[in-house]
């Protein structure tokens, strides 16, 4: 049976309840230690060691966890602002709170309310934002859509920081509204930016204006991530999409939090980061922050050759990189769709990607009208599906082998082990595994195939080399404006000996007359004083990036793949045991511990495995194992349903893991 029979929409009747709490549920990483520990907040006003609990007034109170749960009190009785992993009810007794009545939450995204559940089924009322509801009522709509997993283009929001189960709402909020809770009169105003249904809570008591701005920011100057703002938008009169969105959604995010400061706050309480007491000053060095980290992607993007409007407010500026034009390509290259075929004179042909059918079929025709003799062999650059889809059918017509570098293999193997934009699910057959560096001859030219982080962490690149020629194709990584990164979800690191900066040393170190991409019909080459202004650039936006988010390295805050699981799903029999390999990657320049376990959903018996541990290594990517195998949960899950086939089960990666130093 395929897996879309048994998605969430079809499995109605007998099933459905088992199908709720576990096809639909996908495994959550629980928090280690506190959130306050995974970031460098040097300077956080830290919370009160003993009880991690903050006293801004008599009835107002911030509890410092893995996030930061506003705590309104009412003799009693408490209304909580988010209620993160729960953990919070373990201060609740030293405040005299006997009861949370209600729980309003800023946005959808697990480490805000994951804990919520135990309250909800005791009866305390859950509020969320009107445009966030169905997020809450059905998760399942958005782990079962195939659009969310797959091929992902057009838009990356919703995160898969969604919820795995369905939590009851007992009322939705919109702007202008108020909730009064004993002293405190607590209004609602629609703040977006991080999600598109965001929502802030400004609470007056005790005359103290304290507004819950969810991660809105993470204190002064500062955002959790960067990558939550990856968002189509227009822009001098060009639009783009969600995959050429980086840091798409900074304008509504700015204008969320200048309505913020209109609200005259005295105290901000962000979800992650330090409680901010001078909000004005706060906002504005963020605001200065995006806006100058924003300049320097801009100088030395790719884009400016697509969308010439859409970065044109720059344009002229000393911090922009001058646009070459274009050079003729060689005789010996022909370009259709996204593919370059290098032709060598007796008429052989390599084929670099095959993004259609289309492709196959103009291979074809070259081949009936004797423009080529033969079709040697395929190499191809990344895995995104306009250069892979056509690859299928590419092998069932022509006999020969298919070269990938090794690091790419991995993903177009087994793509349902990852999830990473623009990825096609069909694997792709390989013959031969390309180290880095590894030369072969063809025909009259030599070929070098290269690990090429560039567009994409899984990326390469291929030298072909023939008399005076030093032709390197870069897949999509440049064009003679500079860099692809603007979808920040390929995992481009910043960073010396990472990601671009990578690259760049080595195109000054082969020095290819000719740089080609696979969407660019002219030739290009970098001069020597491009490559050192692209490397400088970097280097500033490391540091820029690293002022913008408050964790160890820039690369927290743009890599949303830092902590996943591998692979990325699996089918899982009822009271089978599956082992989930938690893959982290340590960007920070000292090694780190790590700390994971994966909470269980309820059709699992809920509950937790065991914490595992490990030390990773600066700037190393190491696994944690986590098996699902106590008979505790083999039991529950017997007894919930015994469905005769198997049910998909996603697991999240980026959930609430956090690393200790
Ligand atoms: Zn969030
Ligand atoms: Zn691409």
């Amino acid at each position: 049976m395929s897996r879309r029979a048994l998605s969430f929409a079809d499995a109605r009747g007998s099933r459905r309840s088992f199908l709720q709490q576990t096809a639909a549920s996908a495994a959550v990483l629980a928090c280690g230690d506190s959130w306050w520990n995974a970031a460098n907040l040097s300077g956080a006003e830290s919370p009160d060691a003993e009880s991690d609990l903050l006293t801004l007034s008599e009835h107002v109170h911030v509890y410092c966890g893995p996030i930061q749960v506003g705590i309104v009190r009412d003799g009693h009785r408490a209304l909580l602002i988010d209620c993160g992993d729960g953990s919070v009810d373990r201060v609740l007794p030293t405040l005299g709170i006997r009861s949370v009545e209600q729980i309003l939450c800023t946005h959808h995204h697990r480490d805000q309310v994951c804990g919520a559940y135990r309250w909800a089924d005791k009866g305390t009322r859950i509020a969320v934002g009107q445009a966030e509801r169905e997020y809450f009522d059905n998760p399942a709509d958005y782990w079962n859509e195939d659009a969310h997993l797959w091929r992902v283009y057009r838009s990356f929001r919703p995160h898969p920081l969604m919820l795995t189960e369905p939590l009851r709402v007992d009322q939705t909020l919109v702007e202008g509204q108020e909730i009064r809770f004993g002293a405190a009169k607590i209004r609602v105003i629609d703040t977006p930016g991080h999600t598109d249904g965001s929502i802030s809570f400004v609470v007056d008591a005790d005359g103290q204006r304290v507004v819950f701005c969810g991660d809105l920011m993470a204190g002064a100057g500062q955002i959790w991530d960067v990558y939550s703002l990856q968002r189509g938008f227009q822009r001098g009169g060009d639009s783009v999409g969600g995959y050429h969105g980086f840091m798409g959604d900074q304008w509504r995010l700015k204008d969320s939090l200048s309505k913020v400061v209109q609200q005259s706050p005295t105290v901000l309480v962000p979800s992650h980061g330090p409680v901010i007491r001078q909000p004005e000053q706060a906002v504005r060095l963020l605001t200065e922050r995006l806006d100058t980290c924003y300049e320097n992607y801009t100088s030395i993007s790719a884009l400016r050759h697509y969308f010439p409007n859409l970065m044109s407010e720059f344009a002229g500026r000393p911090s922009q990189m001058p646009i070459r034009p274009g050079l003729p390509v060689p005789d010996c290259l022909r370009h259709f769709g996204t593919t370059w075929t290098l032709v060598s004179e007796s008429g052989g042909a390599l084929v670099m990607d095959v993004g259609s059918d289309h492709v196959v079929k103009h291979l074809q025709g070259m081949l009936d009208r004797e423009e080529i003799r033969s079709i040697d062999g395929l190499w191809v650059t990344h895995y995104h599906f306009d250069h892979t889809d056509g690859i299928p059918h590419f092998q069932k017509t022509f006999d020969c082998p298919c070269y990938v570098d090794r690091t790419l293999a991995q993903v177009l193997q087994q793509p349902r082990a990852w999830r990473l934009p623009c990825l096609a699910t069909v694997p792709i057959r390989i013959d031969h595994l390309l180290d880095d560096g590894q030369s072969w001859q063809w025909r009259e030219f030599k070929l070098t195939s290269y690990f090429y982080p560039g567009q994409t962490l899984y990326h390469a690149a291929l030298l072909a080399e023939r008399d005076d020629l030093r032709m390197l194709f870069v897949g999509d990584s440049h064009t003679m404006a500079g860099n692809d990164d603007y979808c920040a979800q390929n995992r481009n690191f910043l960073g010396r000996g990472k990601g671009f900066p990578y690259c760049l040393s080595l195109i000054e170190k082969l020095r290819p007359t000719h740089m080609f991409n696979c969407h660019v019909q002219d030739a290009f080459t970098f001069t020597d004083d491009e490559i050192r202004f692209m490397r400088d650039t970097l280097d500033r936006r490391e540091q820029l990036f690293g002022q913008l988010v408050p964790w160890d390295h820039a690369n927290y805050g743009t890599d949303d793949s830092w902590v996943r699981c591998f692979p990325y799903t699996q089918i899982a029999l009822p009271g089978s045991t599956i082992k989930i390999d938690v893959v982290v990657t340590n960007h920070a320049e000292h090694d780190q511990t790590t700390r994971c376990r994966a909470a269980l959903p309820s059709g699992w018996g809920g509950g937790a495995t065991d914490w595992q541990q490990t030390v990773i290594p600066a700037g190393r990517e190491q696994s944690l194992s986590l098996t699902t195998g106590r008979e505790s949960h083999r039991t529950s899950a017997r007894r919930c349903s015994k469905p005769a086939t198997p049910l998909r089960r996603t697991a999240p990666g980026s959930a609430s893991l956090s690393s200790t130093r």
